[in-house]
């Protein structure tokens, strides 16, 4: 079978499935959403989110792209976050990075010119900027701390957008995490809360 003919046959099955244990789900979904969370993950298929966190349609507002980054200069990021937080009105922003990040590691490595080298370079300073504390670790123990360093990152650049400032002076909304998924284990480790009090601990 055509692997794109299989997907809309599942789609079909799930479909009727969901209707028949819940009649009213598509039409209460097709009312509005009303999702508390805003999900930024990288695109890489083995981070389905909905899956991992066990929510369903409509409980997570979501953008991914390669190496889960927050650029100042990405209007489709710029445009998910002040949608979510403006109109859709969420209370947490997850960045979730994740280990084995196959952009992390071109970043590390030096991605060859081109535009994925471009939309790493981001990545590709963190790794300058702290070098030192990198190189002395083995290269999957020096990958995986690039992985938590890019994620918390992220989160930092959240926290200066003009988004995120103008909701923290009449809000305590909404938090920002930093987590991190394991590919091997299925988990995903907490790593930041920032909120307009500072980190918190939520966890
Ligand atoms: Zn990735």
């Amino acid at each position: 079978m055509n692997p794109a003919r299989r997907l809309l046959l599942a789609n079909k099955s799930w479909a009727q499935e969901r209707r028949a244990i819940d009649p009213e789900f598509f039409q209460r979904l097709a009312a509005g959403q009303q999702p508390e969370f805003l999900w930024i993950s990288c695109s890489d298929s083995r981070v389905p989110e909905t899956q991992l966190t066990v929510t369903d349609a409509g409980e997570l507002f979501v953008h991914r792209n390669v190496a889960n980054l927050v650029r100042a200069d990405d209007a489709n990021v710029l445009c998910v976050l002040q949608y979510a937080i403006e109109a859709l009105k969420v209370h947490h922003v997850i960045v979730c990075g994740h280990y084995g990040c196959g952009g992390v590691k071109a970043a590390m490595n030096g991605a060859p010119p081109g535009r994925l080298s471009q939309w790493l370079a981001p990545v590709a300073d963190i790794y300058q900027r702290h070098r030192q504390q990198l190189d002395l670790l083995s290269e999957d123990e020096r990958w995986a701390k690039l992985v938590e360093l890019n994620t918390v990152d992220q989160v930092h650049r959240l926290a200066e957008t003009d988004v995120i400032r103008n909701a923290w002076a009449k809000d305590v909304y909404p938090y920002l995490h930093a987590w991190v998924y394991s590919l091997p284990e299925g988990l995903i480790q907490p790593l930041l809360t920032l909120s307009p009090k500072g980190p918190q601990k939520l966890l």
